[in-house]
């Protein structure tokens, strides 16, 4: 579904993206793991089209999305993302939140996406908070609300980039498990995250990255358990 091939993405001097190449098959979750500053926003950003790359070719559904000619708003309708910062607006209700970005970008009709809104929120148990503002909400509660936005969208791929690190710890378990959901009902997801315990759980795939590159690839059980590279087993001494 989403195939990245030779990536390279530099900032001045700073090669953050080296060499890296990732395959995504359709209904599969890849966790990205590495230490701060190893290139994993960076990569969910290049992928979302948020910033170009200097090098290489990034495909959904076979399309090269990195070609020069493709509009990044067209291809972003296919690609849900999800920051640590929640970021819903403040001054909107949670109903309005989730409903605003695809009316616009969708032409929809408005009791379509409305309904679909509704339905997500039911699912996630938030349908009560609808009409409320998000400072009404706890964090978690937030956080989930923005997934729901991205999904408004029927994405067919749905980046996050440590959705749970902003929140207190009583409030991870709530969105990990919205996120289990969504892999059960065969999202496509490539998360960057530092809830090692998560990636196992959840992950088909863990992908270590060191210094813009993929170090290390495999099920959870390889890379956590038994990672075959020193880089590996110090940064998961250091983050256990
Ligand atoms: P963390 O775990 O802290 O979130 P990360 O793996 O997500 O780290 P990135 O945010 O992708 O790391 O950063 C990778 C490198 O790219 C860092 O050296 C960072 O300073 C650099 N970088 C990221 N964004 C920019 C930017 N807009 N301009 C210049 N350098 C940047
Ligand atoms: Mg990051």
């Amino acid at each position: 579904l989403l195939s990245c091939e030779n990536v390279r993405k530099t900032f001045g001097t700073n090669v953050v993206l080296d060499d890296l190449s990732l395959e995504v098959g359709e209904h599969q979750v890849i966790a990205l793991i590495g230490a701060s500053g190893s290139g994993k926003s960076t990569l969910l950003r290049c992928v979302n089209l948020l910033t170009g790359i200097d090098d290489g070719t990034i495909r959904l559904d076979g399309e090269d999305i990195t070609d020069p000619r493709v509009n990044p708003d067209v291809v972003r309708r296919r690609i849900g993302m999800v920051f640590q910062s929640y970021n819903l607006f403040p001054h909107m209700t949670v109903l309005k939140n989730i409903t605003l970005a695809p009316a616009r970008v969708h032409k929809r009709a408005a009791a379509e996406i409305r309904d679909q809104a509704m339905e997500w929120l039911t699912r996630v148990g938030l349908a009560d908070k609808a009409d409320s503002y998000p400072d009404r909400l706890s964090g978690g509660q937030q956080q989930r609300v923005a997934i729901v936005r991205a999904l408004v969208n029927n994405p067919r791929l749905l980046l996050l980039d440590e959705v749970t690190s902003a929140l207190d710890p009583e409030l991870v378990g709530e969105v990990l498990t919205m996120i289990r959901g969504l892999k059960d009902e065969g999202m496509t997801m490539v998360l960057a995250t530092h809830e090692m315990g998560f990636a196992r759980q959840v992950a088909d795939q863990v992908v270590f990255l060191d210094g813009g590159r993929v170090l290390e690839a495999g099920p959870p059980a390889q890379v956590l358990g038994e990672p075959t590279e020193a880089r590996t087993r110090q940064f998961l001494a250091r983050i256990i």
